[in-house]
C-alpha cells in the first residue's frame, strides 16, 4: 500500500522527496490520482503539501502578489487582488469540488499544454520560486515546460510560490478558452491576453499566449507585435489574429484537429482582446 505523509514545513517535505526518489509530492491529487487510478504512475510515498502553511495562500509583496504553490484554484478564482486573466482561467477548470482541491502548483507542475493557469501567468510574466535542499532559484512560466508533461523541475525541487510583478496588476486582462462541452470543459485552445493603454488611446504594452495549440504554451509573439502601438482597430485585430493562427504549433489529438485548432485561436484572440481592452481603457 502506498504511503501518506503531511509534512508541516517545506524542509520536512523536501527531507521526505530525498529520502525517497519513487515518492511525488501531492497537491490536490486531481491529475495524480487519476494517472494512479489507471495504473499509469504508482508513487510511493505520497509526500501531500496541502497543509504546509508557507505553501498556501496569496501574499501582497513589495514587489507585487505572491502565491503560494499549493493554494486550491477555488481561491484564486475568487481573490479580487488578482489579474481577470488568472481569476477567469482558475474559474474556468473543471467544477467547483475540483477547484477547491485542485491547487495552482499542481496545474503548473502537471505541465499539460492545456493547462488553463499558464497562459494567464505567461502573459504577467509569473516568475516561479523553486526550492531544493540545494537552494532556491526563480524560473519565468514561459521557459519552465519544455514538453508536453515536461519541465524544468529537478527531481528534488519543490514549487514553493509564484510571484507576479506589481507593474503587471494594473492594465486589462481576459482569459478565453474553447472545449467540446459547456461543464467542466478541458480546453480545445485556450487564449490570455495582458494590455496596457498609453496616450492616445493606443496599445502601450502587450502580451498574449496560447494553450493547447503546440508541446508547450507558446507566447504569441508576432501577434501581440501587430497589436503594440495601434489603436486597437478591427483591421489590427484582424491581422493579429491571422497571426496567431499561423505562429502556433496545434496537433490533432482526441479533443480537436490541428485545422479547428487554427482556425479557432483567432476568434479566440479577438474576443480576449475586445475584453481585455475595454478593461484597459476603464482602468486608465
Ligand atoms: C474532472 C477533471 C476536470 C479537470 N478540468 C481541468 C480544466 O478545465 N483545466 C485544467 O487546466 N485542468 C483540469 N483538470 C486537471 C487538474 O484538475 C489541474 O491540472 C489541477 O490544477 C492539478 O492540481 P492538483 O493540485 O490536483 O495536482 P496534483 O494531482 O496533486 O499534482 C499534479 C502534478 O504536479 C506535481 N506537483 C504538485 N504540486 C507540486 C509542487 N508544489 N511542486 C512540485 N511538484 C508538484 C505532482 O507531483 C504531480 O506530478 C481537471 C481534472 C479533472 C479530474
Amino acid at each position: 500500500m502506498t504511503d501518506y505523509i503531511f509534512p508541516s514545513t517545506i524542509e520536512e517535505a523536501l527531507q521526505a522527496r530525498v529520502a525517497a526518489p519513487e515518492g511525488r509530492f501531492i497537491g490536490g491529487g486531481t491529475d495524480l490520482m487519476v494517472l494512479m487510478a489507471a495504473d499509469m504512475l504508482s508513487p510511493d510515498p505520497l509526500i501531500d503539501i496541502s497543509r504546509i502553511p508557507e505553501l498556501r495562500g496569496i501574499r501582497e509583496t513589495e514587489e507585487g502578489l505572491e502565491i503560494g504553490a499549493a493554494t486550491p484554484l477555488a481561491e484564486l478564482a475568487s481573490d479580487p487582488r488578482l489579474p481577470s486573466v488568472l481569476v477567469q482561467g482558475a474559474a474556468s477548470v473543471g467544477s467547483l469540488q475540483i477547484r477547491n482541491l485542485a491547487t495552482v502548483g499542481g496545474n503548473i507542475c502537471n505541465a499539460s499544454p492545456c493547462g488553463d493557469t499558464i497562459t494567464p501567468l505567461i502573459v504577467l510574466e509569473g516568475e516561479l520560486v523553486l526550492i531544493s535542499p540545494a537552494g532556491r532559484r526563480e524560473v519565468a512560466v514561459a521557459e519552465f515546460f519544455t514538453g508536453p508533461k515536461k519541465t524544468v523541475l529537478n527531481q528534488d525541487e519543490l514549487l514553493a510560490g509564484i510571484k507576479i510583478p506589481r507593474k503587471n496588476l494594473s492594465g486589462g486582462s481576459s482569459f478565453k478558452k474553447i472545449g467540446q462541452r459547456n461543464g467542466q470543459i478541458i480546453s480545445q485552445v485556450n487564449v490570455a491576453v495582458w494590455v496596457k493603454v498609453k496616450a492616445g488611446r493606443k496599445v502601450g504594452e502587450i502580451r498574449a499566449a496560447a494553450g493547447s495549440v503546440g508541446p508547450v504554451p507558446i507566447p504569441l509573439l508576432k501577434a501581440a507585435a501587430t497589436l503594440k502601438g495601434s489603436g486597437m482597430t478591427p483591421g489590427i485585430i484582424a491581422d493579429a489574429a491571422r497571426l496567431a493562427s499561423i505562429e502556433i504549433s496545434p496537433i490533432s489529438d482526441v479533443r480537436a484537429t490541428a485545422d479547428y485548432r487554427r482556425s479557432v485561436i483567432g476568434t479566440l484572440l479577438t474576443d480576449a482582446l475586445a475584453e481585455a481592452w475595454a478593461e484597459a481603457e476603464g482602468n486608465n
